[in-house]
């Protein structure tokens, strides 16, 4: 993952432990995908539980870096807000940086 955005410098993990809560949408996510997974294969497939679990349990750890980005990338959307000036202030910024720095170059 990157540390932030290349166009408008948003950093992705703005405070430790930040996806914390994402566990929660991953939880969310993956408890109705699998209750009704297993709900489509017992009951119209009519499969074993061994059979059904074994399919899910499959499917899961396919999913699971899929499932991982999709869940943080819900919660750093829910948390930051969308600004249209990010872009212009972020590169406002960069060039204030870099004329700092060349002020102190040239001092020295
Ligand atoms: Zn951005």
């Amino acid at each position: 993952m990157n540390k932030q955005c290349p166009a408008c410098g948003q950093r992705f993990e703005p405070e430790l432990g930040f996806y914390y809560g994402a566990m929660f949408i991953s939880y969310i996510f993956v408890g109705f995908f699998s209750l009704g997974l297993t709900g489509l294969l017992v009951f119209y497939f009519n499969l074993s539980i061994e059979v059904t679990f074994t399919i899910l349990i499959g499917i899961l750890a396919i999913l699971f870096l899929w499932n991982l980005r999709f869940s943080r990338s819900i919660w750093i959307h829910l948390l930051v807000k969308y600004d249209p000036q990010a872009i212009s202030k972020y590169q406002a910024r960069q060039e204030k940086k870099e004329n700092a720095m060349e002020e102190s170059t040239n001092q020295a």
